[in-house]
C-alpha cells in the first residue's frame, strides 16, 4: 500500500520514533511546527476518523497522556494542542494520526476558531440536533 505512515510502521522510512507498542507508534513530526510536535497513529492503516473503530481509538488515545506529560516535562510548553485532520481543508496524510503540539509564547501557529456566538436563534440550535440526532 503506497502509505507514507504504514512505511513508517514498516520501518521502509526512517523516523524518530518517541514510542512503539504492539497497535500504536508516536514519531517526530517531520516538519516540527513546534518543538516537540508528535504525531500518534494506530499501526492499523484507518484513512480517518471516518473508518474509525472503537479499539483502534482507545489504544491511540491510551497514550496521549503519557506523551503530551513528557513533552511538557521535556520543554515546558505553555499548553498543547492535540489536532486531527480529516479530509479537506487539511489532511494530507490519509493515515488516521493526532498531532501532539506543544505551544510556547509567540511560536507563531495559527489555530483559531470562528466565534459565531449571538448569531443563530434557539430554533437553529434545535435543528442542528434533530438532524444530528437522526443519524446517530
Ligand atoms: P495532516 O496534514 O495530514 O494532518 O498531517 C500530516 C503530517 O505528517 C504533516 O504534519 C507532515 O509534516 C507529516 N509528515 C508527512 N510525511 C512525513 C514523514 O515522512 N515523516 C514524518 N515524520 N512526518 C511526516
Ligand atoms: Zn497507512
Amino acid at each position: 500500500m503506497d502509505c507514507i505512515f504504514c512505511k513508517i510502521i514498516n520501518g521502509e522510512i526512517p523516523s524518530h520514533k518517541i514510542y512503539e507498542d504492539e497497535n500504536v507508534l508516536a514519531f517526530l513530526d517531520i516538519t516540527q511546527g513546534t518543538k516537540g510536535h508528535t504525531l500518534i497513529i494506530p499501526k492499523k492503516h484507518i484513512k480517518n476518523v471516518y473508518e474509525l473503530d472503537e479499539e483502534t481509538i482507545i489504544d491511540v488515545f491510551r497514550v496521549v497522556p503519557m506523551i503530551a506529560n513528557a513533552l511538557k516535562k521535556a520543554f515546558s510548553p505553555i499548553g498543547l494542542n492535540i489536532i486531527n485532520n480529516n479530509d479537506q481543508p487539511h489532511q494530507s496524510v490519509f493515515h488516521f494520526h493526532l498531532h501532539l503540539i506543544p505551544r510556547y509564547e509567540n511560536d507563531g501557529m495559527q489555530l483559531s476558531t470562528v466565534d459565531n456566538f449571538g448569531k443563530y436563534d434557539p430554533k437553529y440550535f434545535q435543528d442542528l440536533i434533530n438532524s444530528i440526532k437522526e443519524e446517530l
